[in-house]
Order: C-alpha cells, then sequence, then structure tokens
C-alpha cells in the first residue's frame, strides 16, 4: 500500500456519497484516520456498526479538529450551516471541500464562513444511485465517473492539485469549471431527468382510466425506468430544485418548447419530424456507451446486475 495522502480526513455526512467515501478511502489506504460525523445518532451508530471509519461523533467541529481535508456531504440546503458550524475548528492548511449537485448556491453559503487559510475547494462527483444512506454506500461507486471542481478565483493550485490527485485515487477522472456553467450543464445531464421522472411517475399515480395494478403490472415498457429516478431521495432533490432554480427553470422552459414541437408533430401525423428526432436521440445513447459512462446491456444494465453469468 502507498503511504497515506493525507493524516486525517474527516467526513460531515456519512449518506450514500460520504459512505461510499468512507469505503474507497479505507481500501486505497488514503488516510491513517477517518473521522466520521453525522447529524443523528441512529445513522451514525449505523455508520459504526458498519465499521466505515476511526471515530464517530455527532459533533461535526470535533471531526474535522486537525483534519487535513474535510469533506461534506450532506443535502445542499445545509451546507451553510454545517460550514458556520465548522469553520471555528478548521485547521489552518486544511482542505474543505463538498460533494453538493448544485455549485452556486453552495459557495453562496459556505464561502463566507471560510477562516482565512483554509483551503476551500467546492466539488461534485458526477456519481449517483437512487438509494440513501450509509448502507448505500460502496467503494466502486465513483469508477470511472467525473469529479467536477469549481474553484474560487484564488484558490491554491497545490491544494487543488492535491485534491484532484485524491479523487483520482478514488477512481474518477478530473474536471474544471465556474459554478454556472455546472449549475447549466448539470441542469441538462441530471436535474432535468430526475424532475421528468418525478413527473411522470406522478401523473401515471394520478390516473383514474388505467389502475395502479396495471402501471405496476404492465411498468417493463418503459414507466420503470423513469421510477429508479423518481425513487431518488426527496430531501436531497428538493433542495437541488431550490438551490438551482434558475438553470433550471431555463431547461424546462426549453424542455416545453421542444415537447410542444413533438406534441405538434403527433396531432399533425408529421412521420418525418418524429423519425429523425428519434434517430438523432437514438444516436446520443450510442455516445454515452463509447464514452464508458454506460455497458450496451438492455435495460440500462438491470440484466448485467440480475443475470451476471449472462454477461
Ligand atoms: P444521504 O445518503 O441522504 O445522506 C445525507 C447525509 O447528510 C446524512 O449523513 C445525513 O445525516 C446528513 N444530513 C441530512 N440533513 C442534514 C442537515 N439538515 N444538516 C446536517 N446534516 C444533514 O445523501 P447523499 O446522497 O450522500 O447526498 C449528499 C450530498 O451529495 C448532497 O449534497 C447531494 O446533492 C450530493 N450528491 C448526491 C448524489 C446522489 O446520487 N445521491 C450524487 C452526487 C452528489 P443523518 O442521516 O444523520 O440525518
Amino acid at each position: 500500500m502507498t503511504s497515506p495522502m493525507f493524516e486525517k480526513i474527516a467526513l460531515v455526512g456519512i449518506g450514500l456519497i460520504g459512505s461510499s467515501l468512507a469505503r474507497v478511502i479505507r481500501r486505497e489506504g488514503l488516510a491513517r484516520h477517518v473521522a466520521i460525523s453525522t447529524r443523528s445518532a441512529a445513522t451514525l451508530e449505523r455508520a459504526e456498526e458498519l465499521g466505515l471509519g476511526d471515530s464517530y461523533t455527532t459533533d461535526a467541529k470535533e471531526a474535522v479538529r486537525d483534519a487535513d481535508l474535510v469533506i461534506v456531504s450532506v443535502p445542499v440546503g445545509s451546507s451553510g450551516a454545517v460550514a458556520q458550524e465548522i469553520a471555528p475548528a478548521l485547521k489552518k492548511g486544511a482542505i474543505l471541500t463538498d460533494v453538493g449537485s448544485t455549485k452556486a448556491s453552495v459557495i453562496a453559503q459556505m464561502q463566507p464562513h471560510v477562516p482565512d487559510g483554509v483551503h476551500f475547494i467546492p466539488g461534485h462527483p458526477l456519481a449517483g444511485t437512487e438509494k440513501s444512506g450509509p448502507d448505500a454506500g460502496f467503494a466502486d461507486l465513483f469508477d470511472n465517473r467525473w469529479c467536477i471542481f469549481t474553484p474560487l478565483p484564488d484558490t491554491d493550485a497545490g491544494a487543488l492539485e492535491r485534491l484532484s490527485e485524491f479523487w483520482r485515487r478514488c477512481g474518477t477522472n478530473i474536471d474544471t469549471m465556474d459554478p454556472q456553467h455546472h449549475d447549466m450543464t448539470l441542469a441538462i445531464v441530471s436535474h432535468l431527468p430526475h424532475i421528468i421522472a418525478y413527473n411522470i411517475v406522478g401523473t401515471a399515480d394520478d390516473l383514474e382510466s388505467v389502475t395502479k395494478t396495471e402501471v405496476i403490472k404492465y411498468s417493463a415498457s418503459g414507466f420503470r425506468d423513469f421510477t429508479r429516478l423518481a425513487a431518488s431521495d426527496p430531501t436531497m432533490w428538493r433542495d437541488v430544485c431550490l438551490h438551482n432554480k434558475d438553470a433550471i427553470l431555463e431547461m424546462l422552459a426549453r424542455f416545453s418548447e421542444d415537447l410542444a414541437f413533438l406534441q405538434r408533430a403527433i396531432r399533425w401525423g408529421d412521420g418525418d419530424k418524429l423519425f429523425d428526432l428519434f434517430t438523432r436521440t437514438r444516436a446520443v445513447r450510442r455516445s454515452i456507451i463509447e464514452a464508458g459512462q454506460d455497458i450496451d446491456a438492455p435495460d440500462f444494465g438491470r440484466q448485467a446486475v440480475e443475470h451476471p453469468a449472462k454477461t
């Protein structure tokens, strides 16, 4: 094993992302000591049962004391309060980062609390599932995914490189961009798909002419692929919607315009328009597979999980 990159890493928040980090940090030997803190005694107890770290506390200040790297993995709407709480205990020279799905809002909430001499580098690993809590994490979560940093104008280059190396060792590729660009990009690749999924599943749930039993029974026709996204954590996604409002509204406006175009093509029997669009979108799926961001198994890889011998 190579020598640990950090003496002490503090994980504030130990849900899906925090616990996946804990597991990959241990597997790769990235820290001599992993301190875990979370808001509730119940989650902390579970993290301890799972053996995710070396010390456990519900007091985030205690966890971050003397830590060289502090990773905040809480819903984005709570990041300001967490930053305020831990700020007095942060060590000079420490790197403070987060994993939040929105960046401009997290920066606005956290930055005012960051003490001089602490390197605050906002980050976002583009890796996740619809599950939450410490049981949901796994060490491979970040493999071949992307971690995006949105450094601030005065971000120290050495600290950024150190954090980049940490995430590379966790399995991700690295990109940097400004926070507004991040928020706009994520609005289309992540936030809008989740909102559409929540919406379609909600519509199906409200239907009266088709029974709920039928929706469930015939779900493999397409519906179930939306239900995975629509099963995502309500707190996390409420916060994402509230904290990336402008970019999401912009993408929803474009989406509604395009949907009206599609609606019109269907109404007027314009098969060529439909065929052209469906051909273009099929090529997008091919590009995703070629980029190694999914596998070419049916049903978004479910077969691979359910019947590993067949793949
Ligand atoms: P999660 O599994 O629900 O875990 C959330 C963690 O935050 C728990 O430790 C929870 O503590 C704590 N927490 C919840 N509310 C809090 C509050 N008001 N104050 C302080 N701590 C609080 O969530 P997650 O999926 O790991 O997401 C964490 C962050 O990662 C979010 O910002 C999310 O946007 C981002 N992210 C998520 C994904 C994904 O797919 N899930 C992907 C990339 C980035 P208790 O359980 O003790 O209450």
